[in-house]
């Protein structure tokens, strides 16, 4: 196989490929049957990567491109006659080098340069884009609130948390004293509000006619927040109390979003929507549609994509996305509904602008404003690039199959993304094109991401990952990456999901588990002569990198957003779906297989921050035997070991913590001593704890505050805290339910029902034995449980 100089790839948290040896025909793929693709996220940030060295061609005249693919330069590019010329690695050409990047390459075509110039050592820059790349001067910072004013927002709290949450964001706004705002509320009608030079609170214009709100001109209704900050901030503070008598129970969402849209057109920028009810009057007003009966049963899947009734108005979001799309807006949607508020066909406007969905199904202020609260002021400030679009190129013999992901595809293969922001990631996924992949070379993949960036000026991030190619199946199934297959597993499956069903998304997620078990089965047997290897089962015996394939295959199938049962309303899962469309591996993987840890038995240290020096000493004097402890989020924080997801595995006298970066449990055994409950809620017995979805409570003790801690570690790499509920052992509430569905290693009785993680894998070697699903469903169960059930999960975490 080709080499590649490793240090010079894209780290893996911006750009994770499912594999590092590439199949070299499609008839070697297909054998192999491990997903081809990438996993994107172009502007990640986590504690684990630098940040991106940034290069500036504006002297040379220009980004260095080929000329015929406009692919960048990267550090795999061949350079050829002493340096004189490179050969482009996407598409073969050889373009001259101009004299004004000219170096001298040594023997090994290495340019003696290479020190100098961060493109050509290291496949994640950002470039300073010259003139040529805008199309318009790069517009403020524009964010405009449409905001619910409606009783159900009143009574609930959220529009006392929403104007708290924004004004503790305006100090931290993108673009700063450049960025600009707007304001507009709605219940049965919309309400703008005009800030005036010198007046200290703004007008309020009310429009009644939902069809065409904008007989007057829309002028002044976006504002400079530096110019403005007293009257905005009065104007936040004032905004509950102005609707305090709310009377009105409907919801013109559709036509204030539309409203929202012509006040910032002119500019672009982000939109926010807060809905605590179904659009009922204006256009696109909703209808109930689900109906109970449908949970749980085949028709289910419906509920998770736009109402296409042609009664209703259910397609009116996703036509809308495509106008906001064009004028570069994107559109988050929140939604606070005690009843249903079909996410499915309102958050389409946020998928296809790359805006984001949140839902906090029956709003309180008491139970969910702290989550709220936070995942506002997060989405606000956090790093948020505009007007940015996104080309995927790949070297010869490979094209791109599919895209999945929050964004709308403009033109054949460029995806426009209105916003993108350190959360944003997407997957492509690749296959074979008609043209061979020359023998012994690299598959290149080259992501350029353009874009405003905060202050104003334009960028482009360019990531590129170079896979040498293989012609034996075990070279690349040996190359593969769970964590990256599974994520990549799982877009595939939600696609299923969407077009035919949660059942058949299941089993699509099963038989590609299960087909590339069999491929190593065969491929190994083969290879070594006999079948088998290790005599531990097929499903056992799997390369090092795949050995948790299995588990989280399985823990897929589990997850609310695929498992069976009637009891996940349809606008929590079509809020997930739309997430994990989006999810970039880091957040995959536990959703998957979520962490679960002993809150009883934390050690002095974990749950902390680690000792940096301390473990840089450790480093020096251990060398190439130094294990860094696992840590998580930006505090780099001590974790406790994970505990396996099985009740087996629990103590009836302890509490657990366990997250999937959706939800949350903190679990409680019965036999729990009142000395652990105190110090944990502040409460001494099981009568005085509130599990009535209540939050975590904050008490000021230190195992709860490092409890919070954990929390808050984990949710870092994620764009929303989880909602977290506590959950007492032997209770038989839903909730309790919902936590041993998250058990991913047990039998579940109930939700759907599904094998344990034993049962899966015997499962798993006959099908694998037998050579085909459907041939293994007539075998009797033929348990073969390995010595250890679960092997230990990679990525930063040691197991008990
Ligand atoms: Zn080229």
């Amino acid at each position: 196989m080709a080499v590649v100089d490793e240090e010079a790839l894209a780290p893996p948290q911006y750009m994770h490929s499912t594999i590092a040896a590439f199949p070299a025909t499609a008839e070697l793929a297909r054998r192999c049957a491990v997903p081809l693709g990438v996993s994107i996220q172009p502007l990640a940030e986590s504690p684990d990567v630098p940040e991106l060295p940034v290069v500036d061609h504006t002297a040379l005249g220009g980004v260095v491109r080929c000329s015929e693919c406009r692919a960048y330069i990267n550090p795999f590019v061949d350079f050829l006659d002493g340096g004189r010329r490179w050969q482009c690695n996407i598409c073969g050409a050889l373009m001259p080098v101009k004299s004004n990047y000219f170096s001298p390459t040594d023997a090994s075509g290495r340019r003696a340069d290479v020190a100098q110039r961060p493109e050509l050592s290291s496949g994640s820059v950002e470039y300073i884009a010259t003139k040529e790349y805008i199309v318009r001067a790069p517009q403020p910072p524009t964010f405009v609130f449409v905001i619910d004013v409606s009783m159900q927002a009143v009574a609930s709290g959220m529009l006392a948390v929403a104007a708290a949450a924004i004004k503790a964001s305006l100090d931290d706004l993108p673009g700063e004293d450049r960025a600009q705002v707007g304001f507009l509320c709605f219940d049965s009608a919309i309400h703008f509000h005009r800030f005036r030079p010198g007046c200290s609170h703004p007008d309020v214009l009310t429009m009644p006619d939902l069809d065409d709100p904008f007989k007057p001109a829309p002028d002044d209704l976006v504002v400079n927040i530096a110019d403005n900050r007293a009257a905005v901030e009065a104007f936040l503070d004032a905004l509950p109390s102005m609707h305090a008598e709310a009377r009105s129970a409907d919801s013109c969402l559709g036509s204030a979003l539309e409203a929202g849209l012509r006040i910032m057109q002119h500019v672009g920028g982000k939109l926010l929507a807060f809905s605590a009810a179904l659009p009922t009057v204006g256009k696109g007003r909703l209808r109930p549609r689900e109906a109970p009966q449908m949970l749980g049963s085949p028709s289910e899947y419906k509920l998770l994509s736009p109402d296409d009734d042609p009664k209703a108005q259910g397609l009116y979001y996703r036509q809308q996305a495509a106008e906001f799309s064009r004028q570069q807006i994107s559109v988050d949607t929140f939604f606070f509904s005690p009843g249903y508020a079909d996410v499915a066909s309102i958050a389409a406007v946020s998928r296809f602008t790359s805006g984001q969905a949140y839902h906090y199904p029956a709003f309180t202020a008491a139970a969910d404003g702290a989550r709220f609260h936070a995942d506002l002021v997060q989405d606000l400030t956090r790093t948020t690039g505009f007007e940015a679009v996104m080309r995927v190129r790949c070297s010869r013999g490979v094209r791109v199959l599919n895209f999945y992901g929050n964004f709308f595809i403009r033109g054949q293969d460029l995806l426009a993304m209105p916003n993108i922001t350190s959360d944003t990631a997407f997957n492509i996924e690749l296959e074979h094109a008609s043209e061979p992949i020359a023998p012994g070379s690299k598959v290149t993949i080259q992501g350029a991401l353009l874009y405003t960036n905060a202050k104003g000026e334009r960028r482009i991030t360019v990531h590129t990952l170079a896979i040498p190619v293989a012609t034996r199946p075990l070279d690349v199934l040996q190359a593969a990456d769970a964590e990256a297959v599974a994520n990549m597993i799982s877009k595939r499956g939600l696609d299923t999901v969407l077009r035919t069903g949660l059942a058949q998304g299941r089993d699509a997620i099963h038989s590609q588990v299960a087909a590339i078990v069999r491929a190593h089965h065969t491929a190994s047997g083969a290879q070594a002569g006999g079948p088998g290897g290790s005599g531990a089962g097929p499903a056992m015996s799997l390369p090092e990198g795949l050995q948790l394939l299995p588990l989280y295959g399985l823990g897929l199938q589990k997850t609310t957003l695929f498992r069976g049962g009637n009891d996940v309303k349809s606008d929590e899962r079509a809020a997930l779906v739309y997430r994990a469309l989006g999810m970039p591996v880091v957040c995959s993987t536990p959703l998957a297989y979520p962490r679960m840890f002993a809150l009883h038995s934390l050690k002095p240290g974990e749950a902390e921050p680690i000792d940096t020096e301390a473990e840089d000493a450790r480093a020096a004097a251990e060398g190439d035997a130094y294990e860094p402890p696992p840590t998580a989020g930006f505090s780099e924080l001590r974790l406790p070991p994970v505990v396996g997801l099985s009740a087996a595995s629990m103590d009836r006298a302890g509490v657990y913590l366990l997250e999937d970066g959706a939800e949350a449990f903190v679990w409680v055994g019965d036999s729990a001593p009142a000395a652990l409950l105190t110090e944990l809620f502040g409460v001494a017995s099981f009568t005085g704890l509130d599990t009535s979805n209540a939050a975590m409570p904050v008490i000021g003790t230190e195992l709860n505050g490092k409890v919070h801690a954990l929390l808050e570690a984990l949710a870092d790499t994620s764009p929303m805290l989880p909602r977290v509920r506590v959950v007492v052992q032997g209770s038989g509430t839903a909730v309790e339910a919902r936590f041993q569905a998250r058990l991913v290693e047990d039998q579940q009785a109930t939700l759907g029902g599904l094998a344990s993680y034993r049962e899966y894998l015997a499962q798993l070697n006959r099908e694998a034995a037998t050579g085909s699903a459907a041939a293994a469903g007539k075998h009797p169960m033929q348990l073969q449980p390995p010595a250890q059930v679960a092997p230990p999960p990679t990525g930063g975490f040691t197991r008990q």
